[in-house]
């Protein structure tokens, strides 16, 4: 009864995890030569918060992120059209928090090895496919070290490879590249003197340019300082084109970006020149893709980004690739390791799953700020003139709902894995 993942990012090692604590043997192969911290910040919302911390590592993300207090939705004019509390101000019984993904990535890899065994996870070793068999699955590694290739039998294959997914091609012959809708989005960190609460998830200006901010650390009792992590994102012509390969690392110049966004300062804040003070900034298309009819192929299910990459517009992705490992693992608790299990897993996930990818392509909770631009171009004094409290009230629920962070729901539903819980073997 073996589980072998491709992919060595948030969903395969939580993955990893869940398989270890239900008791299932597991190995991750991943493709990079090395897993190094890449990125810049996530976010976890509760309902992945709850999961982490039924894992154990809760400790540990309060080692490396921030406790999320308040999260705002800002006019182009600077001013407040909504601001909410998050996580356990809100009356979750679960934080929300922002990390360096690279961060999370290194600590969950930790913790991997320290419970699975070093021989635990693979690198240098790239899904190139797979075959199911009479008996079981067969996935073909590429040895990036050497290029030869590795075939590995298991009961069960979980392509967690990313929004390139390999397996996904083979699934969805016929799918294609990922899809651009026309944003582009740059990112990076800087330091600097707390923002709001010095824990605050800022989202200013309209659907069509954008600043998000937060920070990702705590602040330095010695400078006040912290790092923060910021985003600008710009509709492009579409007939500009974009590199259809995407991926999440590739690094360009502020002076591609930032001569759009010279007259973005306030007050209390100045964009360009908060920017400036970044090392490196990345340039990421917002890309997704249309819901995939299935994420099963026999033996093999996709979890995270490769079954559902969506547009980073509620931090929803790695929060939804961590809740897929352990709900797949739940099932795994309840049908064995067996394609049932997989079944049973698409079942409950995907149809909620896929109208989020489609909710977040129209925008997820950015479209307040569309409406409020389309109402008075983002300026204005009194909030209440232009869209009263209840209407994002009402557009704010319906979201959480939508997301799987509706508060009483989570706050009163049960474990997804039962403390203690192990795979019957005789299944
Ligand atoms: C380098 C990198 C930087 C990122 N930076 C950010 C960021 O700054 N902000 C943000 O919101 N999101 C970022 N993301 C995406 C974010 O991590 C995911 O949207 C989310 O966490 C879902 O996780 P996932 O495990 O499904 O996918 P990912 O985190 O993308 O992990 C997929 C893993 O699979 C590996 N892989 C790919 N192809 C193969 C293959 N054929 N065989 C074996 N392994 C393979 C990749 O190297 C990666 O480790 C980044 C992803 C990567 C890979």
């Amino acid at each position: 009864m073996t589980v072998v993942v491709a992919g060595g990012g948030i969903a395969g090692l939580t993955m990893a995890l869940t398989c270890h604590e239900i008791g299932v043997p597991v190995r991750v192969f991943e493709s990079s030569r090395r897993i190094l911290p890449l990125g810049v910040g996530i976010n976890l919302l509760p309902n992945a918060v709850r999961e982490l911390t039924d894992l154990g590592v809760a400790d540990r993300l309060s080692e490396i992120g921030i406790a999320t207090q308040e999260w705002a939705l800002i006019g182009r004019g600077g001013n407040d059209i909504w601001s909410e509390p998050r996580g356990l101000l809100a009356g979750y019984r679960w934080p929300q928090w922002s990390v360096h993904r690279g961060e999370l990535q290194l600590m969950l890899l930790d913790e991997v090895r320290r419970r699975c065994g070093t021989e635990a996870v693979v690198e240098a070793h790239r899904l190139v496919g797979y075959r199911n068999t009479s008996s079981g699955i067969t996935a073909t590694f590429e040895d990036r070290s050497d290029g030869s290739t590795v075939e590995v039998d298991a009961d069960i294959l979980i392509a967690a490879d990313g929004l390139n997914s390999r397996a996904r091609r083979q699934l969805l012959p016929d799918e294609g590249a990922v899809r651009w809708g026309g944003m582009m989005l740059w990112r990076g960190t800087a330091v600097g003197p707390p923002i709001r609460t010095g824990a605050s998830f800022m989202l200013v200006g309209n659907l069509d340019q954008r600043f998000v901010h937060y920070p990702i650390g705590p602040i330095d009792p010695g400078t006040g300082l912290q790092r923060q992590n910021w985003l600008l994102e710009l509709k492009l012509d579409a007939a500009v084109g974009w590199n259809s390969s995407a991926g999440w690392n590739r690094e360009v110049d502020k002076s591609i970006f930032l001569p759009h966004f010279t007259e973005w300062v306030w007050e209390w804040f100045d964009v360009p020149a908060f920017v400036e003070r970044a090392d490196t900034v990345w340039e990421f298309p917002m890309v997704d893709r249309d819901p995939a009819p299935t994420w099963l192929d026999g033996r093999m299910a996709l979890i995270g980004d490769a079954a559902h990459v969506m547009y980073p517009v509620g931090s929803n992705g790695a929060s939804q690739a961590i809740v897929d490992a352990r709900v797949l693992g739940a099932q795994f608790l309840r049908h064995g390791v067996t394609p049932d299990a997989l079944a049973a897993f698409e079942e409950q996930l995907h149809d909620d799953v896929s109208a989020l990818v489609l909710r977040n392509r129209g925008h997820g909770p950015m479209a307040i700020l569309g409406e409020v631009d389309e109402r008075c171009g983002g300026y204005f004094d009194n909030i209440d003139d232009v869209m009263p409290r209840r209407e994002v009230e009402h557009f704010m629920s319906r979201y959480k709902e939508a997301a799987g962070f509706a508060m009483e729901a989570l706050n009163a539903a049960p474990r997804t894995i039962a403390p203690g819980a192990r795979i019957d073997r005789s299944v």
